[in-house]
């Protein structure tokens, strides 16, 4: 993967962040994306330049918007070169009661979950088809896969981008292009941080009981997953041993989705 040009989308933290260090260990420059401290983010991108030799440069592109996505794409480019690898996984959350589902949490978690995924990949294609190889990974989720309650536009997100990963990855398996998708199940990151007070709110367990009861039991591991794990698959998945597979649904998740 010496010398790949990889967009890894919501990498201040997390599943990205580990991503980023797993692709730069094996030799890419990546371009990292999200929020958060500024002067954090570039303290950490200059540690993992520094640790692999490589390029990390970031973009802090909002990807609720799709010209954002798009400059963003752009950028990479200009300051990285042709993008080689893609990883669309930046992914927020939203629990409450359908009932009581703003419609503006519907809208945006539509917009980053998936539809941000649609336009950085319609922008990676043109290149990738030029150069005849490509690798397109989607961060979905065991919700992809199995419905939950109280996460209406999660899930529905979530499944819509297994469909958007299957549609993709036939139209250009002939193309030298994989897409797959990779669906964690319970990794202790900010976005499971934050949830914690909302489902805790919405199913009346105490805060402290929400994390064994909402998300330890479904795993039969009984274990929280290490952000680590999931971002070895990803780099797999972008590596050239992983040619043949495409349009795959991967699951991380403890055996969350086998009962
Ligand atoms: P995280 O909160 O650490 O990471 C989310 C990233 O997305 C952050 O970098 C954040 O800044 C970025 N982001 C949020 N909104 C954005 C926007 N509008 N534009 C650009 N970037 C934005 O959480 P994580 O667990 O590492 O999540 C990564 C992915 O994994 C998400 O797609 C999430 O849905 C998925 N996932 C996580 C879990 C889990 O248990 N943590 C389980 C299944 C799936």
């Amino acid at each position: 993967m010496q010398n790949r040009n990889a967009v890894v989308t919501g990498s201040t933290s997390g599943i990205g962040l580990a991503t980023v260090r797993e692709l730069a260990g094996r030799g890419c420059n990546v371009m990292v994306n999200g929020f958060g401290d500024r002067a954090e983010i570039d303290r950490t991108c200059a540690g993992i330049a520094e640790q692999s030799g490589t390029r990390i440069v970031y973009s802090g592109a909002d990807l609720s918007r799709p010209e954002e996505a798009r400059a963003m794409m752009a950028e990479a480019a200009d300051l990285l070169g042709p993008v080689d690898i893609l990883v669309n996984n930046a992914g927020i959350q939203h629990v409450a009661a359908l009932h009581e589902f703003p419609d503006d949490k519907w809208d945006l978690l539509l917009a980053v979950n998936l539809s941000a995924a649609f336009h950085t990949i319609k922008a990676a294609v043109p290149a990738m088809r030029e150069r005849g190889w490509g690798r397109i990974v989607n961060t979905a989720s065991v919700l992809g896969m199995v419905g939950a309650p109280h996460k209406p536009a999660y899930v529905a997100a979530k499944h819509g981008i297994i469909g958007l990963t299957k549609s993709v990855s036939i139209e250009l398996a002939p193309h030298g292009i994989t897409c797959n998708a990779v669906c964690p199940g319970t990794v202790l990151t900010p976005i499971i941080e934050k949830q914690i007070a909302q489902q805790a709110q919405v199913t009346g367990l105490p805060e402290d009981q929400v994390l064994k009861a909402v998300f330890l039991e479904k795993m039969p591991t009984g274990r929280l997953i290490g952000p680590e794990e999931v971002a070895a698959a990803i780099a797999f998945l972008c590596s050239d041993a992983a040619a043949s597979i495409t349009g795959a649904v991967i699951p991380v998740d403890g055996g969350y989705t086998t009962h």
